[in-house]
């Protein structure tokens, strides 16, 4: 296998190239570069590379293969990583005008465990402004285009984690999920993405968008990838006082494990309306398809969903506001010239840094937090999040897995939903769910609509169930064998 076929395929192909010397580290970071070069023009992926990075730690990478000496299991594999988790010396903006030129004075705790596991790091991807939105367009930098139609958008808001994995600019990413910004951007773009449980891998040094919601996960070409990337960066953490103190499992042990007997519940007011055809019917495709792999099959209603979004749209923007107020021109990154006090300089810092979605967030956020309101609304919201997690909770005494589409519909153009907000916030219906309960969910390829766009299934389970979950996917993954690396070489000239 060349090396420019060999960056498309999955870490555990190129780890074996790697162990049989077939090709170095280096040279494999190499390929992924010159990949970037001659598709990030078009493809808006990377807001920075960390090249020198990346090839350092690719040469300590064949200095150990050299002497023999164990690896662990992603070393040497490219990773991107999401433009709002804190690499130490590098840029970390959100893509952000308020964080232009912010350096990162400390490393994200995931980044130590990469730096640990030897995984080398290509760049900092872009995303939706402080992760707020669903299409990537919400960059104060640039666009991301979707690889496998470039007219597309990716989904957000990790667009540009998951455009460099599936067009050949990485192995495998890390994004952050608050509503589905892992899930979604990785079912638009054909690739697994994990929304590990609440608290399963630290925060620490990753920018807060929404406290009680936000987690960090892997995006990856395969099951077994987002397993290998869920072992390398799980864990309790001192610096983070929500992650959990339980153990991290081996997530690739079960994998394998047969389905005899594993229940699964298709959500009844995710798989009915509001579906396009072929959405429609690659989920009806996979539950026959669990059928005959021997898992049992029961409708599941969860009635609470149709007042999740506008939970979450209080919930995670009263947060917002409050995680945003440390921008204020002092403590970081940008600050507005011509001003003439203190006050003048704090609205002028943030009426210039904030983009127009960031500050819609803001200014619903403190609506919902302010007195005289907070009870109508960010009480009301808590107490409905609740009854949602009730729900979960009974669902998951019937069931091991629940299933639905990720989104009501495949990738859509460019431009089409930017000026609706409320449009675009119901692209995240069947994902923020998960966030406002805290379990674990997963986005797997299950198929291509007319248009060739890739259609993403959504398996969740209850919380710490992430073993079960893989193995879910992982069994659908085989019998479905999506092709993921098409755009990577559409994209080759
Ligand atoms: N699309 C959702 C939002 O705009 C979710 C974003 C996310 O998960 N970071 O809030």
């Amino acid at each position: 296998m060349n090396i420019r076929e060999l960056i498309t395929k999955s870490s555990k192909e190129q780890r074996k190239a790697l162990l049989n010397k077939e090709v170095s580290a280096k040279e494999l970071v190499e390929a992924v570069y010159e990949q970037v070069s001659e598709v990030d023009n078009e493809i808006g992926a990377y807001n920075s590379l960390t090249k020198d990075f990346a090839l350092k730690t690719a040469e300590q990478v064949d200095e150990k293969i050299k002497n023999g000496e164990n690896l662990p299991p992603l070393a040497g594999i490219p990773l991107a990583l999401k433009d709002n988790i804190n690499l130490k010396g590098y840029s970390t903006t959100a893509s952000s005008k308020i964080l232009e030129n912010f350096i990162s004075p400390y490393d994200a705790t995931v980044s130590i465990k990469l730096k640990n596991n030897l995984i080398p790091v290509v760049g900092k991807t872009n995303l939706d402004e402080f992760a707020m939105g669903s299409s990537n367009e919400n960059s104060a930098f640039k666009i991301v285009r979707n690889p496998w139609n470039l007219k597309k958008v990716p989904g957000g808001s990790s667009g540009g984690s998951a455009a460099a994995v599936a067009a050949g600019e990485a192995t495998v990413a890390l994004g952050s999920d608050t509503g589905g910004s892992i899930r979604l951007p990785a079912s638009y773009c054909g690739l697994v993405g994990l929304k590990p449980t609440y608290g399963r891998v630290s925060r620490y040094g990753l920018i807060a968008f929404a406290s009680s919601l936000d987690q960090i996960g892997p995006i990856t070409r395969t099951v077994e990838d987002s397993a290998l990337l869920l072992n390398a960066v799980a864990g309790c953490d001192e610096h983070d006082s929500t992650s959990l103190n339980t153990p991290v499992l081996d997530y690739t042990a079960n994998l394998n494990k047969d389905l005899k007997g594993v229940k699964i519940g298709y959500i009844k007011e995710l798989c009915s309306e509001g579906l396009s055809d072929d959405v429609s019917s690659a989920v009806q495709k996979s539950i026959e398809m669990y059928k005959s792999l021997g898992a049992e099959i029961v409708e599941i209603s969860l009635p609470l969903i149709k007042y999740s979004i506008a939970v979450y749209y209080i919930v995670a923007t009263a947060e917002a506001s409050s995680n945003l107020a440390r921008f204020d021109g002092v403590r970081y990154g940008f600050r507005a010239k011509d001003v003439e006090n203190l006050y003048d300089m704090y609205v002028k810092t943030r009426a210039q840094g904030f983009g127009p979605e960031v500050k819609r967030r803001i200014m619903l956020g403190t609506y919902a937090l302010s007195s005289g309101y907070y009870d109508a609304y960010y009480k009301k919201a808590q107490q409905v999040r609740r009854l949602v997690k009730n729900d979960f909770d009974k669902a998951f005494e019937k069931v091991d897995v629940l299933l639905s589409p990720t989104c009501p519909h495949t990738a859509f153009d460019i431009g089409s939903k930017i000026e609706d907000p409320l449009s675009m916030y119901l692209t995240d219906i069947a994902t923020i769910t998960a966030n406002l309960a805290g379990i674990p969910a997963i986005n797997i390829p299950v198929g291509l609509d007319k248009d060739s766009m890739p259609i993403g299934l959504q398996l969740q389970a209850n919380c710490l169930n992430e073993s079960k979950l893989l193995n879910v996917a992982f069994k659908l993954e085989e019998a479905v064998q999506f092709n993921y690396s098409t755009p990577s070489k559409m994209l080759v000239k």
